[in-house]
């Protein structure tokens, strides 16, 4: 393969680059001039997500194959590697629990053999599933966890933590600069209307007029970060010379009732609501301590759930037009 890399510009591997977060990714690598060579195996992506990128040649090249095969990663001078690939939905990751495994430990390693070759920085898109069910309340990096090994969710929360541990492992013995980072729940334009996230469930099910499934009573929460806000964050990791895990989420927290309720306002539905059973493990509570961001990155959300929410309704209302 003939090279992207432009000498005088930066060199970005992206992997998971025709996702939810790994397109917006790339579109902001490419507004600040990186070159950059994209993997996906489009299992949970897609190529409409790079319509933008792909429009660029001369800075963005896609290569669509499996990060659990080597020969996939072009042996190229990388000067970042962002390890985004791993699919995030509960149902996606059920679906394709095996599959999951295998990105988040080998994906993760082969990505961490280049990074290790080419003395490149590397950032790993953990997850806040690492701390389960939580008994700490906010979540603080310093807290360990409340994890089923054996659970249905254990094939993301359990890969992701092997990933981590992984990542540190490369940081101690071969001193690779690695970043770690915990995102909590993200929403924005260009997550599937069928990804079976909250978010995306209500809001289709809002402009549908078709009731909103409350999985159990719905006084579980969580804490939603708008796509911009966590590229800005993750912007600012890969720069920053923090090896240890950083949370980046949006600390205001609000029930799945009230998310209802929200979502119903601001569509004006009449839909109600249905209440069906909580999948298990589900955890009860989800809330990003940020101190840890803010202190060394000056990063703090700026997107109100209100005025987020107002943008992906806009996009799923115009999907349905078309
Ligand atoms: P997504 O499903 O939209 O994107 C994941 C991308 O990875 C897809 O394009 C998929 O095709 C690709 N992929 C999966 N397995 C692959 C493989 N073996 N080889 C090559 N490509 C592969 O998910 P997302 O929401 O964009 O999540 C991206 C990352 O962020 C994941 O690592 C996820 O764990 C993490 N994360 C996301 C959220 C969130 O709320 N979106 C929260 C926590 C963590
Ligand atoms: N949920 C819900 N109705 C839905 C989809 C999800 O009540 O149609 C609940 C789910 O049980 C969880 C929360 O909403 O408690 C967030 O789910 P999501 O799948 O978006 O993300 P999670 O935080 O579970 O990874």
């Amino acid at each position: 393969m003939a090279s992207v890399r432009n000498s005088k510009q930066p060199l970005s591997l992206v992997s998971g680059c025709a996702g939810f977060v790994g397109s917006h990714l790339v579109d902001r690598l490419i507004q600040k001039g990186h070159n950059i060579i994209g993997i996906d195996n489009l299992s949970t992506g897609s190529c409409e997500n790079l319509c933008h990128a792909l429009e660029q040649p001369e800075l963005f090249r896609f290569i669509q194959g499996d990060l659990s095969d080597t020969t996939v990663i072009p042996d190229q001078d990388y000067d970042f590697i962002w390890h985004i690939a791993s699919p995030a939905s509960p149902p996606d990751y059920q679906r394709l629990s095996i599959d999951t495994m295998l990105i988040n430990s080998m994906g993760t390693k082969n990505m961490l053999d280049m990074a290790k070759k080419k003395g490149s920085r590397f950032l790993l898109t953990s997850t806040s599933e690492v701390y389960g069910d939580p008994s700490m309340h906010p979540q603080k990096e310093s807290y360990w966890g409340n994890v089923n090994p054996v659970g249905e969710r254990a094939c993301y929360d359990e890969s992701k933590r092997f990933a981590e541990a992984l990542t540190m492992e490369y940081h101690r013995k071969y001193a690779v600069e690695t970043r770690i980072v915990r995102i909590f729940n993200t929403y924005g334009p260009r997550m599937r209307p069928n990804d079976g996230r909250v978010i995306t469930n209500f809001i289709v099910q809002a402009l549908e007029e078709k009731p909103l499934t409350i999985y159990g009573d719905g006084t579980q929460t969580r804490s939603f970060q708008y796509i911009d806000d966590l590229i800005d964050g993750l912007l600012l990791v890969m720069e920053s010379d923090y090896a240890h895990p950083i949370n980046l989420g949006n600390p205001e927290e609000y029930s799945m009732l009230e998310l209802a309720r929200i979502v119903l306002e601001l569509t004006g539905s009449s839909s109600h609501l249905s209440f069906l059973p909580l999948p298990s493990d589900d955890p009860k509570q989800r809330k990003p301590d940020i101190t840890l961001a803010k202190q060394l990155l000056s990063w703090e959300p700026k997107v109100t759930l209100r005025q987020g929410l107002m943008n992906i309704l806009t996009t799923f209302q115009a999907l349905k037009e078309i």
